[in-house]
């Protein structure tokens, strides 16, 4: 029998095992320093619970932390690493270091239901949510966790269609009682679901960025199906509603594609739509994917976009494009292969 893992479990949780094994409740405060700052691996260093506890803890519970099992590296020095999660799915995990940041950018689903045009995850399909200690464990065991300075939810899969984990994740990753981050060195990244965006933001105080991609219905709904159920005008009205504190940061992630969604009336279009939003747009780069349509506009149409979009106010910038050599840059994840039924 599988034994169930104390890394990725909240407070709560942990109170929730102290009871199990009829430890006093302040025990679970004892065994998230462990988990999250002493940063042990296995139970039996968890040297001030008794022997006898920890024996017991044992019998049915694990740290559960799993190494990467392949990585490559980027003549940029991007890295991207594989994790086996789900008994037996892969998902990729990508670590950017760029001068004195270092961001990981994790996924949160084995594949992806969202199905957007562009994006190689989106075409792998759907194998499953990944739980908390999965998610975490991306963080905690690439080689080069104690150098991280950011965390983007923006790998693999929808964050929002796999709240509870990924709410849960942010819990560990910034409560004193865990790794004590603070909430705005943490984005986390959605194609748009409504009632996510709500939730997240009650329950979080983390960055949320917001794939766009185009201001327009019918356009966007060709590129994200997800434009079908949740419209982004029902979207920018959740933002504009909500009371969004001076240090969270809301930012709309927008894929340049030649010819498509590059115009003038996109650039009034989003100006219009983003009025009175606090906000920023990053700008990326179409990275090509196989069996592709689109096409990166020229870097002198990129720099015009970004040009006119800050001229209209919306501050805008323009993202590097980062690991494009061993697909780990936007678009590109996929663990297709590696997932494909025996
Ligand atoms: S872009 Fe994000 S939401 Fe869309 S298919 Fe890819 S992983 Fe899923």
């Amino acid at each position: 029998m599988q034994k169930e893992k104390l890394y990725g479990k909240t407070l709560n949780e942990l109170i929730a095992v102290t009871k199990r094994v009829s430890l006093p409740g302040f025990a679970a405060k004892q065994m998230a320093d462990w988990l999250y700052k002493k940063e042990i691996l296995s139970i039996d260093e968890m040297t001030n619970l008794s022997k006898n506890t920890r024996e017991l803890l044992s019998n049915d519970y694990e740290i559960g932390l799993s190494a990467p099992v392949n990585e490559s590296e980027s003549s940029d020095g991007t890295k991207k690493y594989l994790f086996k999660v789900l008994n037996d799915k892969y998902i990729e995990t990508a670590y950017m270091p760029d001068k004195e940041r270092a961001t990981i950018c994790v996924s949160s689903q084995a594949g992806c239901k969202m199905g957007c045009i562009f994006c190689m995850t989106g075409k792998q399909g759907f194998q499953g949510n990944l739980s908390s200690n999965e998610i975490l464990n991306q963080f905690r065991s690439i080689p080069e966790f104690k150098n991280l300075t950011n965390m983007v939810f923006m790998g693999m899969g929808e964050p929002l269609d796999n709240i509870t984990e990924v709410l849960k994740t942010l819990d560990i990753l910034t409560n004193d009682w865990g790794y004590g981050w603070s909430p705005t060195r943490i984005t986390v990244s959605t194609v748009g679901l409504v009632t996510g965006i709500k939730d997240f933001l009650e329950k979080s105080r983390c960055n949320l960025a917001v794939s766009l991609h185009s201001p327009f219905d019918e356009e966007r709904r060709k590129l994200m199906p997800i434009q079908r159920t949740n419209t982004v005008m029902e979207v920018l009205d959740v933002i504009r509603n909500f009371e969004i504190n001076s240090q969270r940061k809301i930012s709309f992630e927008y894929i340049l594609f030649k010819g498509v969604n590059d115009t003038p009336r996109h650039i009034k279009e989003l100006a219009r739509i983003l009025n009175g939003i606090k906000c920023r747009i990053n700008i990326i780069r179409f990275h090509q994917i196989p069996g592709s349509e689109f096409h990166s506009p020229d870097l002198g149409t990129t720099i015009n976009f970004k040009d006119a979009l800050n001229a209209k106010g919306i501050l805008t910038t323009v993202r590097v494009s980062r690991g494009v050599d061993i697909q780990a840059a936007c678009g590109l994840l996929s663990t297709l292969e590696q997932n494909k039924p025996a």
